[in-house]
C-alpha cells in the first residue's frame, strides 16, 4: 500500500503471468508459447517496415490488418476489432460489453485474467463450477446474467466445448453477449466464427500469440457483428488511438496471410501433443483430453506442487496453479518432440512420493 495510490490501485489483485527466466538450457514449457519460430514472411515484413516511416503514426484503424483477418476468416472487415494483444482486446470487451447490472458468468476453473478485469473495472461476476471431470456444462449457465465468457478450448484444462453447446448457449441468452476466447482453437478446436452471422450476441476473440508464434509482437482481435465491434471501437478510441504499431501491423498481416506455414506448424504441435499424451499415460499420468497446445495432467504418485519443484530442479519449467480442485495438476506446454523428451526424461528420474 502507498498513500499516493488511488483507491482503484490499492484494491487491485493483478494477474501474475508465467515466468520468463533467463536460465541456460532451460526447457520452457510454462507459458504456452509456440516452439516454432514465427512465419519467415512475418519476420521479413517486420524487417521491411523497420525504416524511416516509423516517425509517422501507424494507421489508427489498422485497415490492412483487419482486411487480412477478415479474408482469413471469411467475414467482413467491419466485423473485426483489433488490439495490442488479445488481453487488451479482452479488457475492452469487459468494460465495453460485459459490465452490466446482472453478474458476468465464467467457469470456476478458467483463464485467471477474467476475475482480474472484473476487479479493475468493478464488474460483478459469479463463477460456475465445471463438472467433476472439469468439463463445461452449458445447462449450468441458465441463470440471469449480464454476459458469459470462457475460453474454448478452456484454459488450463484444454477441454473443448462442441459448437452445438455454444449455439445452445447463444440461443438461451439472447440478451447477453457470449464471448468465446479462442486463444488455442487452432490446435484442435472448431472456431465459432461461422456462428457470428446468425448470432448478434456472439463475440469470438483470437490471438497471434499461440498458433502464430507471435507472443512477443502482442496482437489479438475479436470477430462479431458490427454493432459489437462499434462498442469496442468506442472503448479503444477512449483509451489508445494507436494500439498496434507499424511493425506489429506489418508482421501480423503477413502472419495471417502465410496460411501454409500456419498449418504446418500447428499440425506439428498437434502431433507432438498426441505423442506427449501417450508417453505421459505410459508413466501413469491422468491426462485430460486436450485440444490446445498444452496438456493438463496429474499423477497418483506425485503431489502437484512438489512435482513442479522437482522438474524445476531438473531445469524443466511447467505451470502449477495453487487453486482448489486443480492443485494436483500440472499444465505442460507442448514443445518440440525433443523438449517433450527432456520433460519425460526428467519425470522418469523423479521418484514417486506417495
Ligand atoms: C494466452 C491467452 C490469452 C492472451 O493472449 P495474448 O494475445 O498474448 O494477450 C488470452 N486468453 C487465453 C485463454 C490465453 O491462454
Amino acid at each position: 500500500m502507498n498513500r499516493y495510490w488511488s483507491r482503484v490501485a490499492q484494491q487491485l489483485t493483478p494477474y501474475v503471468p508465467g515466468e520468463q527466466p533467463q536460465i541456460d538450457g532451460l526447457v520452457k514449457l510454462n507459458t504456452n508459447e509456440n516452439p516454432y519460430p514465427p512465419s519467415p514472411r512475418a519476420l521479413e515484413a517486420i524487417r521491411q517496415a523497420t525504416n524511416e516511416t516509423l516517425r509517422r503514426y501507424p494507421d489508427p484503424d489498422a485497415n490492412v490488418f483487419k482486411a487480412a483477418v477478415a479474408r482469413f476468416h471469411g467475414v467482413q472487415a467491419d466485423q473485426v476489432f483489433v488490439g495490442n494483444s488479445s488481453d487488451e482486446v479482452l479488457a475492452h470487451v469487459f468494460i465495453g460489453l460485459l459490465k452490466h447490472d446482472l453478474p458476468l458468468l465464467f467457469p470456476d476453473v478458467t483463464y485467471s485474467f477474467y476475475p482480474v478485469y472484473c476487479g479493475l473495472y468493478g464488474i460483478d461476476y459469479r463463477t460456475v463450477p465445471l463438472a467433476d471431470d472439469l468439463s463445461l456444462r452449458v445447462q449450468d449457465y441458465g441463470q440471469p446474467n449480464g454476459g458469459i465468457i470462457f475460453p474454448n478450448p478452456n484454459a488450463p484444462t484444454g477441454r473443448l466445448l462442441p459448437l452445438e453447446d455454444i449455439e445452445a448457449l447463444l440461443k438461451a441468452n439472447p440478451d447477453s453477449v457470449v464471448v468465446v476466447d479462442e486463444a488455442y482453437v487452432d490446435f484442435g478446436g472448431t472456431s465459432a466464427v461461422p456462428l457470428v452471422a446468425a448470432h448478434p450476441n456472439l463475440l469470438v476473440v483470437q490471438t497471434l500469440s499461440k498458433a502464430r508464434s507471435l507472443a512477443g509482437l502482442r496482437v489479438g482481435y475479436a470477430i462479431g457483428q458490427p454493432h459489437l465491434v462499434e462498442g469496442l471501437e468506442r472503448v479503444k478510441s477512449s483509451f489508445n488511438s494507436y494500439p498496434l504499431d507499424r511493425l506489429a501491423l506489418a508482421g501480423a498481416t503477413a502472419a495471417m496471410e502465410d496460411t501454409a506455414y500456419f498449418d504446418r506448424t500447428r499440425q506439428a504441435v498437434i502431433a507432438s501433443r498426441v505423442r506427449l499424451t501417450a508417453r505421459l499415460e505410459e508413466l501413469g499420468f491422468e491426462v485430460l483430453p486436450s485440444a490446445a497446445n498444452f496438456v493438463f495432467a496429474r499423477h497418483p504418485g506425485h503431489d502437484g506442487a512438489a512435482l513442479l519443484q522437482a522438474l524445476r530442479d531438473r531445469k524443466v519449467l511447467v505451470r502449477h496453479f495453487k487453486q482448489p480442485r486443480i492443485d494436483q495438476y500440472l499444465r505442460i506446454t507442448v514443445g518440440t518432440d525433443a523438449e517433450c523428451d527432456a520433460l519425460l526424461g526428467a519425470l522418469r528420474d523423479i521418484p514417486p512420493t506417495r
